[in-house]
């Protein structure tokens, strides 16, 4: 089929969570302090107490709230196409597949999380959340998921792309957010970065820093679109759907191919699919694909590290390239972050996932390809799954092979157009 649809009887009604499933669980969150593990009570200024749950928790499969789904099933199931216009110009006998999270309300699978997250929110008497973003999807979609549960919504948006995407803010502000540029001279940290450079360009470490100086008494928590294990787990609804998809073109993935920012998308994709590897000996491969900018699970090293660059979080076991590290200005901003989901670290140390990295140039190709033959813009950090995904269709065409590969496009591009152009005028600049 070209389009692979769901009813809203089919869409799945739980989160899956991977815990359950691993024969060894990944090391726990330190507190910096005293190199212990952290306690779930630690998190309580942050996060609401059902997050913290979820964030511990071995359950397998956990119920998603009826005023969730009713959301959901705005906008989900997303389509699952078949990439035949794609295949044909590569000559390839691989079945390519992709399901586009560009559907969502917001244009990205952000909303998935940024739903049950404001909703828990909710239930504790919560009034604000406040939360930092790189690319400004995240923005988008928790100022949507604040509004429909009546929250404030505080919003800091790393500065290099605040300026080059504007519309997102505009976006965010129809929801009633309140946005600022990052580094802001709301917080200690901002304002110590500013003096260094007032037109600094931030990073998703330095306003992760000013969300969480902003958490001070308990009427505003912050939330967090990737990396923490709850995140991950709303994400799952992606694989589950897609799953379900497959099996009516009676089909199942070789390969699975996700671009890398925290690792929230690439989860939602594969986790559903990687449970079958874990209980039911099933053989698939999943790839990661990251900017050669921001190559974190590719070069970074496998250790304890911060969250953010004031050093302020708990430490993570991680894929890291430094809690220091300010990325590249690259158009792909939801894949400039130093560290990487411990979830995801530890099955790509366990051998569960594998990773590559290319270039901006190269994923800015891919995307104009994929854009000629499938119709569909993906954003900057989709169109790195892409590039993976048409160099396997190419290797399955030399090896003669008939691989099914399933890609996943986390979001749209079309408020990433001013990349695009300079992409197009040969102004694409890395700095
Ligand atoms: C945020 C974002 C990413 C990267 O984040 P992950 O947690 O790795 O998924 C990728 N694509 C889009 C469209 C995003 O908004």
């Amino acid at each position: 089929m070209e389009k692979i649809s769901l009813s809203e009887k089919e869409i799945p009604t739980h989160y899956y969570n991977i815990l359950a499933d691993l024969p060894e669980p990944p090391s726990p969150p330190l507190n910096p302090e005293t190199n212990e593990p952290i306690r779930p009570e630690m998190l309580e200024p942050l996060f609401p107490k059902a997050l913290i749950e979820q964030e511990v928790s071995r359950e397998k499969r956990i119920e998603i709230p009826d005023e969730v789904m009713e959301i959901y099933k705005k906008y989900r199931a997303t389509p699952l196409y078949r990439a035949t216009r794609l295949e044909k110009l590569l000559g390839t006998p691989a079945k390519i597949y992709y399901k586009y999270e560009g559907a969502s309300l917001t244009g990205s699978h952000k909303l998935n999380t940024a739903l049950p997250q404001a909703y828990y929110n909710k239930q504790e008497g919560i009034k604000a959340l406040t939360t930092e973003t790189g690319a400004g999807q995240w923005g988008m979609a928790l100022s949507l998921a604040a509004k429909f549960f009546d929250l404030k919504c505080l919003i800091f948006y790393v500065r290099l792309h605040y300026q080059q995407k504007p519309y997102r803010v505009s976006f965010m502000r129809m929801f009633d957010a309140e946005v600022l540029p990052s580094p802001s001279n709301q917080t200690i940290i901002g304002r110590k970065f500013l003096k260094e450079d007032p037109n600094h360009p931030g990073s998703l470490g330095i306003a992760i820093s000013e969300a969480m100086e902003k958490v001070t008494d308990g009427s505003i928590k912050y939330s967090l679109g990737s990396v923490l294990n709850h995140v991950l787990l709303h994400q799952t609804i992606i694989g589950q759907e897609a799953k379900l998809q497959l099996e009516k073109d009676d089909e199942y993935p070789d390969v699975i191919y996700s671009c890398f920012g925290g690792g929230s998308n690439l989860a939602g994709i594969s986790f559903p699919f990687l449970s079958d590897v874990l209980t039911k000996k099933k053989k698939v491969r999943v790839v990661a694909v990251e900017p050669d900018t921001c190559p974190t699970l590719t070069k970074g090293e496998y250790k304890y590290d911060f969250g953010d660059t004031a050093k302020t979080t708990p430490l993570f076991k991680m894929y890291s390239l430094g809690a220091d590290f300010i990325p590249p200005k690259i158009q792909a901003g939801g894949l400039r972050y130093h560290g990487a989901a411990p979830l995801v670290s530890h099955l790509v140390n366990k051998g569960y996932i594998e990773t590559i990295s290319v270039s901006q140039t190269d994923v800015m190709e891919a995307a104009r390809l994929f854009t000629q033959t499938e119709g569909i813009l993906p954003a900057p950090e989709s169109a790195h799954a892409i590039k993976g995904a048409i160099d396997e269709a190419i290797r399955c065409k030399k090896e003669g092979v008939k691989e099914t590969i399933l890609i996943n496009i986390s979001g749209h591009g079309f408020l990433d157009l001013q990349g695009y152009e300079e992409f197009l005028d040969g102004k694409l600049a890395v700095q």
